[in-house]
């Protein structure tokens, strides 16, 4: 057992070096998804992770990965990793946050 995988109920946020958030969703996929971590197939229907990015300076992008993948090769360079309801991390949700100016930039 894991606290570091996203579940039904929950969802894992935190930032990487860059100050990017990342979020940890639970999916699974209507299609075949290559991970990036080991580049393998991730086959249809299988339970994965969606790794989605709110950049810093504006905009989001996400990757479907393997779930040990993100355990092993991602996690472990991710600041501030906690726990979020899943309900907090919808697509759209995270989409309007990536469309938010940069907190700290004012004219
Ligand atoms: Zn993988």
């Amino acid at each position: 057992m894991s606290d570091a995988a996203p579940s039904k109920r929950w969802s894992l946020r935190g930032y990487d070096e860059e100050g990017n958030e990342v979020w940890l969703i639970r999916s699974f996929g209507r299609k075949l998804y290559r991970c990036p971590g080991c580049h393998g197939d991730i086959p249809i229907g299988s339970e994965h992770t969606v790794v989605q990015y709110v950049l810093r300076l504006g905009g989001t992008e996400h990757h479907h990965w393997h779930r040990r993948c993100v355990e092993e090769l991602l996690i472990p360079d991710l600041r501030e990793l906690k726990r979020v309801p899943a309900t907090s991390s919808s697509q759209e949700k995270l989409e309007e946050r990536g469309r938010r100016p940069p907190g700290r930039r004012r004219r």
